[in-house]
This record gives C-alpha cells, sequence and structure tokens, in this order.
C-alpha cells in the first residue's frame, strides 16, 4: 500500500478538511521549543513565555505545533493568522490568555501586527558608548563626594 504524499501538498492553508494551519496562542509550558521566527535566530522559547503555533502537516501523516515567540509573529504571520479564523476570540487557546494578552491579540489583529513594544529585541551587549557612560557615572558619583 502507497502511503499518500502529502508532503507534496502545496496548499496547506486551505480548508481541505485538515487540521493544519490551524493557529494556536499559549504560554510556553517548557522552555524547550525553539522559535520559527527569523528575528531572534532560533532562540528558545522560555518557559512561560507567550508563543504562537502553527500546526503543520508531517510527511508521516503526525500534525504538530511549530511555535514562535509572540514579539517575532511579523505582520505577514499576522496576516496569515486572519486568514486562519474570522475573529481573534477564534485563535485556539485566546481564551485561556490573561485579558492584558488577549488585548495585546486583538490589537495586533486590528493594527495587522504586533505593538511595537512587543517586537522581539535580540539580547544586544552594551556598546561601547553605553559602557563609557555607566563608567562616568561612577566617576562622578565618587568625585562629588567632599573632598576635605
Ligand atoms: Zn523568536
Amino acid at each position: 500500500m502507497r502511503l499518500p504524499s502529502i508532503s507534496s501538498r502545496e496548499k496547506s492553508d486551505t480548508e481541505d478538511g485538515e487540521k493544519a494551519g490551524q493557529r494556536r496562542l499559549e504560554y510556553s509550558p517548557s522552555s524547550r521549543a525553539k522559535c520559527i521566527g527569523t528575528l531572534c535566530k532560533g532562540t528558545d522559547i522560555a518557559k512561560g513565555e507567550l508563543r504562537l503555533g502553527t500546526l503543520k502537516n508531517y510527511a508521516d501523516g503526525k500534525l504538530w505545533y511549530k511555535w514562535r515567540h509572540w514579539g517575532c509573529a511579523t505582520p505577514m504571520v499576522i496576516k496569515h493568522l486572519k486568514k486562519s479564523v474570522e475573529i481573534a476570540d477564534e485563535i485556539d487557546g485566546f481564551h485561556e490568555l490573561l485579558p492584558e494578552d488577549q488585548e495585546k491579540v486583538q490589537k495586533a489583529w486590528a493594527e495587522g501586527k504586533i505593538a511595537d513594544e512587543d517586537v522581539f529585541k535580540p539580547a544586544k551587549k552594551p556598546t561601547e558608548e553605553e559602557k563609557e557612560e555607566k563608567g562616568k557615572d561612577k566617576v562622578k558619583k565618587k568625585a562629588r563626594k567632599p573632598k576635605e
């Protein structure tokens, strides 16, 4: 018996009875999943972080979620999210989120992108300039001590 070639199917986001393409929002129950977003380059999603999953249909017929940080949801991701369900409330897991996160999702839904402050920012090391500024602060504080 030959297995159906699911992997060769291109139209994964259409409504042909498959669950593939379904989205889910949740707080990461572990820190094992890696983000598929391009912004953070595959960083682990920390436990408790809000993450957005897309159900993928694999060649063996199994369905697995691929996860990304909420902060790694680009406008394109939001666009696809909006195509997957009619309203934000219908996203799987939405009602289990905290009210403030539901609001966050609704806002992103309305604006077509996540809030600027939510966008993933790579943890960057302080630049040389910033380091110097901090150093100056210390010096200043010391200098403020009365000399006599
Ligand atoms: Zn990410």
